[in-house]
């Protein structure tokens, strides 16, 4: 079975966001913590959740995605940006306890020209100040298309920040298709040789799931923009070759397109078309 949801606003809280998933065929989702581009976040209504973890069970729901906002940087030069993503990130995975066992998404961050070596250290510093052996929230350190001084754009880096984390059993990857592709990963003509790449640099274990997107630059531009599935350079045979692939086909699925709800029910139901039984 395709496991496959798309990014929904949480402003209505996590029972709506079921309610919406279910009422397009996906079986999870993924929404930001918090306002994505700043860092304000709502109150968790407590009974909201507990419905909500009811609605997931009875609807055979798999891993939801939590995604940290994009202002979040754990290796800025800067030390209050620094201090401060290490602020959101715990109190992030505090109230990701609430809805157990699920994943938290986020950009590794941009080292603001200090040099990659220097940011993977913050990167580190920020996670094993932040992680706790109790959480059972699994951290996934995102694919990045490599813009600006984006770290994790590379294959090499994300194993080196791994590497270093102490409670490695919490920490897994989300690959990004656009962002790989744009990263300079050549998924189009030689999917099978990434994810070789990928296994022998970091480990498929690792890999938790995938931001299923199309791209609207060409190969390796470092842009970094979502397309509609199927209307970017990555195309519909490549987005089938990933979404068949034997060693991607069951992990969870969740689309960052330029849609509305609308437009994700109809790439969910293509996705599904298109998906070998
Ligand atoms: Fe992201
Ligand atoms: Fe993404
Ligand atoms: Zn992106």
């Amino acid at each position: 079975m395709l496991n496959i949801g798309c990014h929904l606003s949480s402003s209505g809280g996590y029972v709506n966001m079921a309610k919406q998933a279910i009422e397009i065929n996906a079986n999870t989702f993924q929404f930001f913590t918090r306002n994505p581009r700043g860092f304000k976040a709502k109150a968790i209504d407590k009974d909201d959740v507990k419905e909500f973890l009811q609605i997931a069970k009875e609807n055979n729901f798999v891993k939801i995605l939590a995604h940290a906002p994009y202002t979040l940087n754990p290796c800025s030069a800067d030390k209050s940006i620094r201090d401060l993503a290490k602020e959101i990130l715990t109190d992030d995975l505090k109230r990701l306890e609430l809805t157990p066992n699920n994943m938290y998404n986020f950009h590794p961050g941009s080292h603001v020209g200090q040099g990659i070596q220097e940011g993977i250290k913050y990167i580190v510093e920020a996670l094993n100040e932040t992680l706790n052996k109790k959480q059972t929230t699994m951290i996934l350190l995102e694919t990045m298309a490599g813009k600006g001084s984006e770290i994790g754009s590379k294959f090499e880096e994300i194993r080196q920040i791994i590497d270093l984390i102490e409670l490695k059993d919490k920490i897994g990857v989300c690959l990004d298709t656009c962002h790989i592709y744009d990263a300079g990963y050549d998924i189009v003509n030689d999917l099978n040789g990434v994810l070789n790449d990928f296994d022998k640099v970091i480990g498929l274990s690792k890999l938790k799931a995938i931001h299923l997107n199309d791209s609207m630059n060409p190969f390796n531009n470092h842009k970094d923009r979502h397309q509609k599935i199927g209307q970017g350079s990555l195309g519909i045979k490549t987005i089938t070759n990933v979404i068949n692939h034997p060693k991607l086909r069951n992990l969870p699925f969740y689309l960052e397109t330029p849609n509305e709800i609308d437009g994700y029910a109809q790439e969910i139901k293509l996705l599904k078309s298109l998906y070998y039984l």
